[in-house]
């Protein structure tokens, strides 16, 4: 009997047992020949949908040239890269580091954040989502399927998250001058040893549940990583490349952060990220000096595909057009909310958007039914953000998304809430075929009916 191929792959994830065979656009097909509607863009990455010609031919040429070359000559098209990043970047933001991923680029911006400081300690936000390896775990704290590992490294401290509609100071983002963040820089001079590095923030908490934080949060941790004389950085990797209707998701607030990191969109699907800083802020680490090492740094295969994704975005006006499709993409989500009670407060900033999934009975997040909703609209063919059981769907189209794309996907999400409620629970037609997966997914399903 053939080998089933899903049988050397490590079951990480409880895959569904849909293989995917191309992509076009917002579109996935798989080897059956179904067609899914993908407002994930893939982990949020796609950022230009699948198989963008400009990327395409991008990665052609970028293959058939130098495509790495270690830490001793620069390529040309990372030079390219560098430029267009700091091109769009906030004032000041220019000299630029190319890696591969979010998690490495959040561990450089700690380690530069520690060599211009001299300072050892992190501040993250609660809710707050910045990475899988072993030190931004410690920061992260997640809702979720990977809550439970906490702080693993010392010297962690966390900021309350600013999900305003559940204050627990009972204050309204209108007049309440941050008191939250004011309150924590109070703990965290009695807590830490005073030399914080670092203060990450995700100008929109995208794991977290999409939580938009008001503008007057984020000025507050600028004041706060100034007190401690730690490094700003603005964790962009979901929100950063027009994402939200501006180049940069700090631009909302007016707050301009002493580091930036890029990645997601910036590959548009291919591993590439980017930490942005300024030349002082380069200037002290070249003093320190910082350390650094990676077989992939300023790759120029991956700077070719960055750049010109940065290209693209900008020659197509995405970042404008992120801004009022965003618009459209949240009144018809709340058009398809106000029909149903499991769906309740939505909410976005550009291209981003969150749906709470609650119990009717209480009103509180139901991470249960939002896992069957997201299997429910699959099955229709609609794929929405992975919610790691949160209890929030997150929508991040590729940036190229159509409105009558954004009509198609809220009558499939419509279409699935309806049946959900309708019909008797039957997890059988979404538990995946595969043992891994099925037992992954099992292994999931009992942690939440126990928590
Ligand atoms: N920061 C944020 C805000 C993210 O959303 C993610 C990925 N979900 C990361 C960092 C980590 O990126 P990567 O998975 O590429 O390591």
């Amino acid at each position: 009997m053939a080998d089933d191929p899903r049988d050397h792959v490590f079951t990480l994830y409880p895959y569904h047992d849909v293989v995917i065979a191309s992509g076009e656009g917002c579109r996935l097909v798989d080897t059956e020949g179904r067609r899914y509607l993908d407002l994930a863009s893939g982990q949020l990455s796609a950022a230009l949908g699948h198989g963008h010609p400009r990327l395409v031919r991008a990665a052609q040429e970028a293959a058939t040239g130098a495509v790495n070359l270690g830490n001793r000559f620069f390529g040309q098209a990372t030079l390219e890269a560098c430029a267009e990043i700091a091109g769009v970047c906030q004032e000041g933001l220019d000299r630029v580091v190319i890696c591969s991923t979010g998690s490495e680029a959040n561990e450089l911006a700690v380690r530069i954040a520690r060599a211009a400081t001299g300072h050892r300690e992190l501040v993250g936000v609660r809710r707050g989502y910045y990475g899988a390896t072993h030190e931004m775990l410690s920061l992260s704290e997640y809702v979720g399927f990977i809550k439970g590992i906490g702080a693993v490294s010392p010297g962690i401290h966390k900021l309350p998250c600013p999900d305003c509609r559940r204050c627990p100071l009972g204050l309204a983002p209108e007049t309440c001058e941050a008191r939250c963040v004011t309150q924590a820089a109070g703990h965290l001079r009695e807590d830490s040893t005073g030399a914080v590095a670092a203060v990450l923030v995700e100008p929109v908490l995208g794991s977290g549940g999409v939580i938009v934080p008001p503008p007057v949060y984020l000025r507050a941790v600028r004041a706060l990583a100034d007190e401690f004389g730690a490094l700003l950085v603005a964790d962009e990797a979901q929100t950063g490349l027009g994402r939200t209707g501006r180049w940069m998701g700090m631009e909302h607030a007016g707050v301009v952060p002493d580091v930036t990191v890029l990645s997601k969109g910036l590959g548009a699907g291919f591993p590439v990220a980017a930490v942005i800083t300024s030349a002082g802020v380069e200037a002290r680490c070249i003093a320190a000096p910082l350390a650094n090492m990676s077989s992939h740094s300023f790759d120029p295969f991956a700077g070719a595909i960055a750049a010109e994704a940065v290209r693209t975005i900008r020659d197509e006006g995405l970042v404008a057009r992120a801004g009022e499709l965003g618009g459209v993409l949240v009144e018809r989500l709340r058009q398809v909310a106000d029909r149903h009670e499991i769906l309740a407060d939505v909410r976005g900033l550009g291209l981003m958007a969150g749906v709470d999934v609650v119990s009717p009975q209480t009103g509180e997040l139901d991470p249960m039914t939002s896992l069957v909703l997201e299997a429910e609209c699959l099955l229709r063919g609609l794929v929405v953000g992975y919610s790691a059981l949160s209890g929030v769907l997150r929508i991040l189209p590729p940036l190229v998304i159509t409105e009558a794309e954004i009509d198609e996907a809220c009558g499939l999400l419509d279409e699935a809430a309806t049946h959900i409620v309708e019909q008797p629970l039957d997890l059988s037609r979404y538990l995946p075929s595969h043992t891994g997966s099925m037992q992954l997914a099992m292994g999931f399903l009992n942690q939440l009916a126990g928590s």
